[in-house]
């Protein structure tokens, strides 16, 4: 008997994927990342109503969509990657939301995005891409920028953080966009605009780029 689950897992090595049944679907990972790390850092979970574990059936709403591990048993949900509308065929509606995983994986991380390592504490700021996707890191106070290239799976596991930027009022702490935004100071209030990162919902102002003057 061949089951849901199975018939998923089985679509993801020819997109160098791999994954593992959980609760609430299959966790869905990048090959070279361990299963342990995948569910501590970035990864894609596959749901449907259909059950996992039971017979393959003709057709079935899947789900997909990217989460990151916040602590505990907490995870935040970063995007929707996949919605089924019920009207294809099994292996069509299977093909689907494993290449919406393919997809989120093989995307850089944006530009701007902050990161921090651990093992230092130390901030950087990605500011290019190499050819093989790779993603070059400025570090704060950095003389010259790393030579080496960040792959999206080193960056998700355990021992970086990314912080996608995101510029708020000082003011009234509403995030603004660049035409709520004079000079560096917001519309709003007359503020100035603090561009650091979200995190768990909530700014962390000091987690922004250093400017050059300093
Ligand atoms: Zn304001
Ligand atoms: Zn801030």
């Amino acid at each position: 008997m061949t089951t849901l689950a199975a018939t998923l897992l089985a679509a993801l090595p020819a997109h160098g994927l791999a994954g593992f049944l959980d609760e609430d679907g299959v966790i869905v990972h990048p090959e070279a990342v361990a299963p342990d790390v995948a569910l501590k850092g970035e990864h894609v979970l596959i749901g449907s109503y259909a059950p996992m574990g039971e017979r393959t059936p003709e057709r079935a709403v899947l789900g997909a969509s990217a989460y990151r591990h916040v602590g505990g048993v907490d995870f935040e949900t970063l995007e929707e990657l996949h919605r089924g509308s019920g009207d294809a065929p099994l292996a069509e509606e299977v093909a689907r939301a494993v290449e919406a995983a393919a997809r989120w994986f093989a995307r850089p991380l944006p530009w701007g995005s902050r990161v921090l390592r651990a093992s230092d504490q130390r901030f950087g700021t990605i500011t290019g891409y190499s050819e093989d996707r790779g993603m070059v890191i400025t570090w704060d106070r950095a003389i010259r920028p790393e030579p080496h290239r960040y792959t999206r799976a080193e960056l998700t596991a355990p021992g970086f953080q990314v912080f996608v930027p995101v510029t708020h009022c000082s003011g009234c702490g509403h995030a603004v966009d660049d035409d709520e935004i004079e000079d560096s100071y917001t519309t709003c209030c007359n503020e100035g605009a603090c561009t650091c990162a979200l995190v768990n919902g909530a700014y962390e102002c000091g987690t922004e780029a250093p400017t050059g003057d300093e």
